[in-house]
Order: C-alpha cells, then sequence, then structure tokens
C-alpha cells in the first residue's frame, strides 16, 4: 500500500499537473498545520521538487512545540519536591527546562520517569504501586480521547493514585488565530490527517469561509503532491472548500465516538501557546466531576506563563513567521543532540525536520 504513495512515475505526474497550474508571477503560500507533514516534507524533499514560488510553511502542529515553557519548568518542579512516579510519552523526555535539564536527565539522577505507549499503561503502573502517578497529557483531537479513556477507566476501577498533568489542545481556535494573523499571508492549509480522523471534515468549515483553501492530506509524497495540486486549483479557482485527500482514513463525520469520549470527560478552556500567547477556548481541561484526577490541583502546581526560552524562536517558526534556519541558534547552540529549544527536539519539530533532512 505504501509504496504505490511513494511511486516514482506518479510523482512525476503530479509534478507536471501542478507546473501545468502554477501561474508563475503568483506566490502560493500554504501552510502545513501538522509536524508529521513537516517532518514528510522534509524527509521527501518535496520541497525541492516544487517550482521556487509554491512556499510550504510549517505550522502550530506539533503538540510538544507548543507546550509553554512554564508548563515543562512546572513538570520538573512537581518531579524534584514530591515522590510521584512520571508516566510520559517519549518526545518529552528531552524537551529542555529553563536551565537546561530535561526528563531524561531527571531519570538518570534516580527519579521515577517511565515512557508509556498507551494512556493505558498508566493502570499497570498505578496498580503495582503505593505512590501517586502522573501521566503528562498531551496532544491534539488525536491523543485526547486515549487521555479520556485512562480517566473513565480510573473511575472504573476505583483507582485514586493517578492524575494527568493537562496540556492538551485543539485545533479550531489556532487555525482561525492564523488565519486572522496581519503578518502571515497564507492562502491555503493542508489540513492534518491524524486529527482530521477524528474531528471530521466539518473542522475547516470556517476556514473556507473565510477565503482559505483546505486540503486534508495523508503523509505520503503522492499524498502531499496530489494535496498542493488540489489547493492550487481552489486558489486558481478562488472558490474554496474542503477537499478530503486522505479518504482513506478521514471519513466526513470523524470519529464521533471518540470525539464524545473527550467531550464526556474534558471541556473547553483557554490554553497557551508557547510564542504565540493564550487563545480563548483552544485547551481542554478536566470537566468539574473529574477534578480529583487533575494533578495541578492535586500537587498545587502553579504554573508562570510568563517563562520564555532566550533566544529561541520556536513561536515565529510555529507561526510561519520564519524557517527553522532563520533563528540564529539553529545547527550552532541547538542541535538535535543537545537541542536548546522543544521544535528541534519532537521528532515532529520543524527545526529537528530541517536539521535533518534540509529545508
Ligand atoms: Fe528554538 Fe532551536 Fe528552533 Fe531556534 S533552532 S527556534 S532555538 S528550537
Amino acid at each position: 500500500l505504501i509504496d504505490s504513495f511513494r511511486d516514482k512515475e506518479k510523482v512525476d505526474i503530479l509534478l507536471k499537473q501542478i507546473d501545468k497550474l502554477n501561474i508563475k508571477d503568483k506566490e502560493y503560500r500554504f501552510m502545513e498545520v501538522c509536524g508529521t507533514h513537516t517532518m514528510s516534507i522534509s524527509r521527501f524533499g518535496l520541497r525541492t521538487l516544487l517550482p521556487e514560488n509554491i512556499l510550504l510553511i510549517s505550522g502550530p502542529g506539533c503538540p510538544v512545540c507548543v507546550t509553554s515553557q512554564g508548563e515543562i519548568d512546572a513538570i520538573f518542579d512537581l518531579v524534584k519536591n514530591n515522590d510521584v512516579i512520571i508516566a510520559t510519552y517519549g518526545d518529552l523526555l528531552k524537551v529542555p527546562g529553563s536551565n537546561g535539564e530535561n526528563l531524561y536527565i531527571l531519570r538518570s539522577m534516580g527519579f521515577d520517569i517511565r515512557v508509556v505507549f498507551s494512556p493505558l499503561d498508566v493502570i499497570e503502573i498505578a496498580k503495582n504501586t503505593d505512590k501517586e502517578v502522573v501521566f503528562l497529557s498531551i496532544g491534539f483531537e488525536t491523543t485526547t480521547p486515549p487521555s479520556a479513556g485512562l480517566v473513565k477507566q480510573l473511575v472504573k476501577e476505583n483507582i485514586k493514585n493517578v492524575s494527568l498533568f493537562v496540556m492538551n489542545k485543539t485545533m479550531p481556535k489556532v487555525l482561525d488565530f492564523i488565519a486572522n494573523q496581519e503578518n502571515v499571508m497564507v492562502d491555503g492549509f493542508l489540513c492534518p490527517g491524524h486529527v482530521s480522523a477524528i474531528t471530521g471534515e466539518r473542522l475547516y468549515e470556517p476556514l473556507v469561509r473565510s477565503g482559505f483553501a483546505c486540503v486534508i492530506s495523508g503523509f505520503e509524497p503522492v499524498d502531499v503532491l496530489m494535496s498542493v495540486k488540489l489547493l492550487m486549483e481552489q486558489v486558481n479557482k478562488g472558490e474554496f472548500w474542503v477537499e478530503n485527500n486522505y479518504g482513506r482514513v478521514v471519513k466526513r463525520n470523524g470519529n464521533e465516538l471518540a470525539m464524545k469520549l473527550m467531550y464526556e470527560v474534558f471541556e473547553d478552556s483557554d490554553a497557551y501557546w508557547r510564542g504565540i500567547g493564550v487563545i480563548e477556548g483552544s485547551g481542554l481541561m478536566l470537566r468539574a466531576n473529574y477534578k480529583d484526577f487533575d494533578a495541578m490541583e492535586k500537587f498545587n502546581i502553579e504554573v508562570d506563563y510568563s517563562k520564555s526560552l532566550p533566544g529561541c524562536r520556536c513561536g515565529d517558526v510555529l507561526l510561519g513567521r520564519i524557517k527553522p534556519t532563520d533563528c540564529s541558534l539553529f545547527g550552532n547552540r541547538c542541535t538535535p543532540e543537545d537541542p536548546y529549544g522543544p521544535c528541534m527536539v519532537s521528532s515532529e519539530g520543524s527545526c529537528a525536520a530541517y536539521y535533518k533532512y534540509g529545508g
């Protein structure tokens, strides 16, 4: 299946079709919202195959990258000041704190930090300890339903020694924010395939009403180039609609069960995005009847949202204002081996993608 989406002949045909559609004195600016798109575009060198006037701009779809510095530092304080077990996805291990430490370093110092592949792994950890277990819940609509499933299971099994450090966010408000930015001129969005598999197509309808082309895309070279072609068709016509170019995974209504589960346990809240600030209604918090599982309340955690990493321009990268290579720390002070900012750490981070595969 994958081979046919990496087929060179199909890629060549699509490049010819793109060339035909290309109005050469026009600049096409398409934002790939999802970090997996960013990685795939860099990995397969797709930018280098496209005409120079078609720009693929990275967006804010890497959950680790958009998490605020204050929250990252608060996690480290929690680890150091309490006898807890931290359960986390691997992506967060190397994210640096303000003083250069990370969870990886803290684990080597003896703090109990465990990598999980599913939130449900937390259940087994909790059943085999008397300690408090804190799950670092992070991600967009794709990974939030499993966190909700964890909370439901904790209730069902009457497990009390688990709480969630909730950093989950949702897509609609941040897309709206980008669309209304004065200095980020975007013609259309390469809409995230994974998120769309949960939310469905309707998420993007406000964007097309505001005059943006929207194509939901898969992640292989043929997927992405076909999506670019479809975006160009909308822009050239001046007519906009939500086109689903990832029909093998994304259904019109998404995964309604997952969305229902998510909103049974969580509700919308304001959220702080790294380098951007607070976006109203763009985050999630536990509903009142699940507050016993809120690590912030259980451990009296205060987050200082004013914190930032001096010199790191992740915020500008995430909003498509600059390319990663425009950051003066790129490739010298900040590399994947010794990352200074989160966009260089995450496997979905734009800076890591540019470093590994080139722009
Ligand atoms: Fe931040 Fe490093 Fe990217 Fe610069 S290169 S924006 S310091 S992550």
